[in-house]
C-alpha cells in the first residue's frame, strides 16, 4: 500500500514522501479512504500510530478541493472563518497538529492554519479568526470564547475533527463541544478520535456523528512491541530516589521523560536533579504558555536531557530522540500510562518505560495491568534491589515483553558498589499530593482564568508545607528550574 493509492492527491502524496514516509501506517490505511469520501468516523487508534496525519491528509484534500473549486469562480469564493475545525484537549498537542498540518500541506498553495488556545493573548487570534482561513485548531474552552463573543466564525467548516475525545470529556469539556458543534453546519463531515468508544464518549458520538465508520487499528491492549516496560519496586521516596538517580545516569539514556503525579511534585523534582547536574527542566500546566514553548524548544533542541512532565502536558509530545519514560509519580487513570509510554519508541525506535512503584500504588499497577491486560516485567537493580517484600499484582496475567533478569544491562554484577540511598523521606508536606485528588472543575467565569492551569492536571496540592518541610534546606524557596534558563 503506498499513499497514493489510499487517493491522496499528487500534492500530499509528495510532501508525504518529503517526510520520509513510504508506507502508511494501519490507520492511515484505514481512515484515509473513507475520509476521503466524506464520511464521519469513530476512529481508536493509540497514540504513536500516525493518527494525526490520517486526519489531516483528508482535511489538506478538502482545502485543495476548494482552491480549485474557488479558481473557477468570479468572486474567487472568499469564505471566512476555517473550513477545517480541529478540536484538541491541549495547547502542546494543538501545536503538535499544525506543525503536521504545515509538514503535510507545504505544497498546498497559500494554506492558512491557525491554533486558538489557552494561555495565549487574545489579539493575536483574533487577527487569525477574522481573516480567511483553511484549518484550525484549538482548545475548546479558548474557542468558545471567541464563538460567544462573536469573533469566531464557524458557519463555513466543512469537516470537524474531534481529537482524543475522551481526554476532552474528562477534562469538562463536553458543554463546550456541543456549543462549539452546535454553530458548525450539519452538513458537515465529522470525524472522532479517542481512545474508547464507550459512556460519555459513546453519547458524544451518537450526538455529533452521522452513520459512522468504526476504524479500530490498535488499542490499549496492544503489546507495544518497541517499547520494553520494567517495574521497580522501592521500599520508600527515599529508595524510589535512588532508583531515579541511577536510570538516569546511565549512558544509554539519550533523553528521558519523567512523570511525576502533581505540578509541584513536577518542578520540585525538576530542582533536585539540577541540583544534581543534570540539564533538566519540567514542564505542566501551571508555567505560562511561553516557557512551556521554551522548553519544548529545549527539549527537540537536545539542550535538555531529561523532561519532568505532568500527564497533560506531555501529551503530544513526539521527539524520537527520546529513550526512556520513567514513571515516578504514577498516572491517575490506566489509561495514562498508555499514552505515557507511548512517548518513547516513537518513529520506528526502541524505548525503554521504567515504572517506580511504592507499595502504596499497587492498586493502581494492578489497574494498569487490568488495562491493558499485561504484566508489567519487574526489574530489579544491582545494590538498590527492594528490602520488603513486593507485593503481589495480577500475578496470572500473561507475562508481557521482557528480557530475563541475568541480561539486563543493569541487573546486579558481583562486586558492585551499593549505591547510597538519597536523602532521609520528607515530611509530608513536600509528598505527593493525596492520589485522589481531583481535577478542578473548568472555570466558565473570567475569560482569563483559562489562561491558568485549570482543567490541566492536577495543580499544587491544596496543603502548603509547613516550615518543618523545608528544615535544613534554608528559606522556602519557589522552585527553581535548574539547568535552563527561565
Ligand atoms: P501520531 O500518532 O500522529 O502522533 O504520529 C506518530 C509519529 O509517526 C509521528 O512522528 C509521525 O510523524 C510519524 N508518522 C506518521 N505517519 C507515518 C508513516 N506513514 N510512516 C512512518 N511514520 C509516520
Amino acid at each position: 500500500m503506498t499513499f497514493d493509492t489510499l487517493g491522496l492527491p499528487e500534492p500530499l502524496v509528495h510532501a508525504v514522501a518529503d517526510a520520509g514516509y513510504a508506507v502508511p501506517t494501519a490507520v492511515q490505511t484505514a481512515a484515509i479512504p473513507p475520509a476521503l469520501a466524506g464520511t464521519d468516523l469513530m476512529v481508536a487508534a493509540a497514540t504513536g500510530s500516525g493518527k494525526t496525519a490520517s486526519f489531516i491528509l483528508p482535511a489538506l484534500n478538502r482545502v485543495l478541493a476548494a482552491r480549485a473549486d474557488t479558481g473557477k469562480r468570479r468572486d474567487k469564493g472568499t469564505v471566512y472563518g476555517p473550513r477545517i475545525l480541529v478540536l484538541t484537549p491541549t495547547r502542546e498537542l494543538a501545536m503538535q497538529i499544525a506543525k503536521a498540518a504545515a509538514m503535510y500541506g507545504r505544497h498546498v498553495p497559500g494554506l492558512r492554519i491557525a491554533t486558538v488556545v489557552g494561555g495565549v493573548p487574545y489579539p493575536a487570534q483574533l487577527k487569525a479568526l477574522r481573516g480567511p482561513l483553511d484549518i484550525l485548531i484549538s482548545t475548546p474552552g479558548r474557542l468558545l470564547d471567541h464563538l460567544q463573543t462573536g469573533k469566531a466564525v464557524l458557519e463555513n467548516v466543512e469537516m470537524l475533527v474531534l481529537d482524543e475525545a475522551d481526554r476532552m470529556l474528562d477534562m469538562g469539556f463536553i458543554d463546550d463541544i456541543t456549543t462549539i458543534a452546535d454553530h458548525v453546519p450539519s452538513a458537515r463531515q465529522t470525524v472522532m478520535y479517542s481512545a474508547t468508544f464507550l459512556g460519555n464518549v459513546a453519547r458524544l458520538a451518537q450526538n455529533l456523528l452521522r452513520e459512522p465508520q468504526r476504524v479500530e487499528v490498535a488499542s490499549h491492549t496492544d503489546t507495544h512491541a518497541n517499547i520494553e516496560q520494567r517495574l521497580h519496586w522501592a521500599d520508600n521516596f527515599a529508595h524510589k530516589n535512588a532508583l531515579l538517580d541511577h536510570i538516569l545516569t546511565q549512558r544509554e539514556v539519550e533523553q528521558a521523560l519523567v512523570f511525576t503525579s502533581t505540578q509541584i511534585d513536577a518542578d520540585r523534582l525538576a530542582d533536585r536533579l539540577a541540583q544534581l547536574g543534570h540539564a533538566v527542566a519540567s514542564l505542566h500546566g501551571g508555567m505560562p504558555q511561553g516557557r512551556r514553548n521554551r522548553v519544548l524548544q529545549g527539549l527537540r533542541s537536545r539542550q535538555l536531557r531529561i523532561l519532568v512532565a505532568t500527564d497533560v502536558a506531555a501529551r503530544g509530545i513526539d521527539v524520537p530522540t527520546i529513550s526512556h519514560v520513567v514513571n515516578y509519580g504514577l498516572p491517575m487513570k490506566p489509561e495514562d500510562y498508555v499514552h505515557r509510554i507511548g512517548r518513547t519508541g516513537r518513529a520506528g525506535r526502541d524505548g525503554l518505560a521504567v515504572t517506580l512503584a511504592e507499595r502504596m500504588d499497587a492498586g493502581m499497577i494492578r489497574r494498569i495491568q487490568q488495562f491493558t491486560t499485561q504484566s508489567i516485567p519487574i526489574a530489579t537493580i544491582g545494590g538498590l534491589e527492594p528490602k520488603s517484600p513486593q507485593p503481589k499484582v495480577f500475578a496470572n496475567a500473561p507475562v508481557g515483553r521482557g528480557r530475563p533478569e541475568s541480561n539486563r544491562s543493569d541487573a546486579h554484577r558481583p562486586g558492585e558498589r551499593r549505591a547510597p540511598f538519597g536523602e532521609r523521606r520528607p515530611p509530608f508536606g513536600e509528598r505527593s499530593a493525596p492520589r485522589e485528588f481531583a481535577p478542578r472543575a473548568p472555570s466558565r467565569g473570567n475569560p482569563f482564568d483559562r489562561a491558568l492551569p485549570v482543567r490541566d492536571e492536577r495543580a499544587a496540592p491544596a496543603r502548603r508545607p509547613g516550615p518543618a518541610a523545608f528544615k535544613g534546606r534554608g528559606k522556602p524557596q519557589r522552585p527553581r528550574v535548574g539547568g535552563f534558563p527561565r
